[in-house]
C-alpha cells in the first residue's frame, strides 16, 4: 500500500517509443495505480506506437517530432482527451509541461532543446541521451545549476559512477573507469570490419539498443562519447578518466580512491536497472530484472582497449582535450556518418575516418552560447555529407 498523503508524481517520457523509452514506459506502467501521472510522451514519427503508449499511460499530451506524422497521431488518439501536437516547438512544449521527472531518451543532438527546456523549469531530468552532453555539456550543466534542476545520468556507466562517487571526496578520487563491452567486433580483424554490414554492426552481444548507439558500440565511438559525457557529469581532472574493456558487461564503472580502495558497481546488462535508479532516486524501487549471480557468471575478464583497431576512442579524447566546438563537431559528424553507414552509403571503417576528417577541418574555436553550438552542429553535418562524397 502507498503511504497516505503521498503525492502522485508527474512524469514525462521523451523518446518514449525507443528502447530506453519503452523500458521506462514498462516501469511506470508496472507501478501501483496513483504512483505516477504521465504528462507528455514523444516520438520521432511512429504515431501508432506513440498513441498506444499515450493511451496505456493516460498521458495528457503526445508529440511527434515529424509534422508529417501528426494526422496519423490525431487519428489514433481520436475519442481520447489526449492532446496531439508536432514539430520542434511542440517537443519543447512537452518538456515544459509540469512533470517533476523527465526521461530524455531521444537519440542524438535533437534532444538538446527539450532537455534545456526541462532543466530551465527546475525538473529532475533523467538523461539517457548522451549526445546533448557531448555537444553542449557546459551549457547543459550550467543550465541545471542556474535553475536548480537535478540531472540524473541513465547511461549505465554513468549511473554506476553516480552511485559510487562520494561528492564530498572528489579530491580523493584518483581514477574513474568506464567499462566497455568491446561491441560485436571486439575480436574482428581490420579486413573483416572493412566489410561489416549494418546488420552485423547492430547485433550487440550483451545489450538490446537502438540502431545508432549499437553502431557507436561497434566502432567504440560510444565509449568515447561516454568519456566526454563523464567529464561533464563528474568534475575531476580529465586525465583521471579511463576505459577498460570488459566483455561480460557486468561491472559498469569503477572509482579508484587515493587510499588504494576501488569501488565498483555491478548489475546484469539490462537498462531497466539504471532507469529505475533514476526514477526512484534517492530511494530504491523493486524491479523484476534478472538478478546477478556471480557464481553462475564464473569469470569476469578485463583488457585494455585496442586503439589501432578502434581509433574512435582516441578521436573523442582529442576532441575533449581540444574543447570549444570540437566535441559538438565530432558528435554531429558521427551522427551523419552512422546514418550513411546504415544506409550502406559508406563502409564501417569510414565512419571513424569521416569523423576524423571533419574534426580536422574545424579545429576547436570556442563555443560559449547555444547559438554557437547549434551553428557548429549544422556546419559539421554539412561538411560531413560533403566529405562523405569524396571519401577515397
Ligand atoms: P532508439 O533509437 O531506440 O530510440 C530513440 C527515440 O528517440 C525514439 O523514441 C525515437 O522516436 C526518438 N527520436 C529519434 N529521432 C528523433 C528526433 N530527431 N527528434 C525527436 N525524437 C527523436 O534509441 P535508444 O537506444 O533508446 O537510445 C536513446 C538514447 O539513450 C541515445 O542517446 C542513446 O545513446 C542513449 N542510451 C541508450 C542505451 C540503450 O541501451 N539503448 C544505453 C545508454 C544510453
Ligand atoms: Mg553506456
Amino acid at each position: 500500500m502507498r503511504d497516505r498523503g503521498q503525492q502522485v508524481r508527474g512524469v514525462s517520457i521523451l523518446g518514449a517509443t525507443g528502447t530506453i523509452g519503452e523500458a521506462t514506459v514498462r516501469l511506470v506502467e508496472s507501478a501501483p495505480p496513483g504512483t505516477y501521472a504521465v504528462e507528455a510522451v514523444t516520438a520521432n514519427r511512429d504515431a501508432l506506437k506513440l498513441a498506444d503508449i499515450a493511451r496505456r499511460l493516460g498521458a495528457r499530451l503526445a508529440v511527434v517530432a515529424d509534422p508529417a506524422a501528426l494526422p496519423a497521431l490525431r487519428e489514433a488518439l481520436s475519442g481520447t482527451f489526449i492532446a496531439a501536437a508536432a514539430g520542434p516547438a511542440a517537443l519543447i512544449e512537452a518538456a515544459s509541461r509540469p512533470a517533476e521527472w523527465v526521461m530524455v531518451a531521444i537519440v542524438g543532438a535533437a534532444a538538446l532543446p527539450p532537455t534545456l527546456a526541462a532543466l530551465e523549469r527546475g525538473a529532475t531530468v533523467a538523461l539517457a541521451n548522451k549526445e546533448c552532453l557531448v555537444s553542449a555539456g557546459a551549457i547543459v550543466i550550467e543550465t541545471a545549476r542556474r535553475f536548480g534542476a537535478r540531472l540524473l545520468p541513465v547511461d549505465s556507466e554513468h549511473s554506476a559512477i553516480f552511485q559510487l562517487l562520494d561528492p564530498e571526496r572528489l579530491d580523493r578520487v584518483e581514477k574513474i573507469v568506464l567499462t566497455a563491452s568491446g561491441g560485436p567486433f571486439r575480436e574482428w580483424t581490420m579486413a573483416e570490419m572493412r566489410a561489416a554490414t549494418p546488420e552485423q554492426a547492430v547485433a550487440h552481444p550483451n545489450w538490446r539498443m537502438g540502431r545508432k548507439i549499437s553502431v557507436d558500440s561497434a566502432t567504440m565511438m560510444n565509449k568515447g562519447l561516454e568519456l566526454i559525457e563523464a567529464a561533464h557529469l563528474f568534475p575531476v581532472p580529465l586525465d583521471a578518466f579511463g576505459v577498460v574493456v570488459h566483455p561480460q558487461s557486468i561491472v559498469h564503472g569503477l572509482v579508484h580512491y587515493a587510499d588504494g580502495s576501488v569501488t565498483a558497481q555491478l548489475a546484469t546488462p539490462d537498462m531497466t536497472t539504471p532507469i529505475a535508479v533514476a526514477l526512484a532516486w534517492p530511494a530504491r524501487m523493486l524491479t523484476s530484472t534478472a538478478r546477478l549471480d556471480l557464481a553462475l557468471m564464473a569469470t569476469l575478464t578485463f583488457q585494455a582497449p585496442d586503439h589501432a583497431r578502434f581509433p574512435a576512442l582516441r578521436l573523442c579524447e582529442a576532441a575533449l582535450a581540444a574543447g570549444g566546438v570540437a566535441p559538438c563537431v565530432l558528435n554531429a559528424a558521427n551522427e551523419v556518418a552512422v546514418d550513411l553507414f546504415l544506409e550502406r552509403r559508406i563502409g564501417f571503417l569510414d565512419i571513424t575516418r569521416l569523423v576524423g576528417r571533419v574534426l580536422d577541418r574545424f579545429g576547436a574555436p570556442p563555443a560559449t552560447t547555444l547559438a554557437d553550438v547549434m551553428a557548429a552542429d549544422r556546419e559539421a553535418r554539412r561538411v560531413a555529407l560533403d566529405q562523405a562524397s569524396v571519401l577515397a
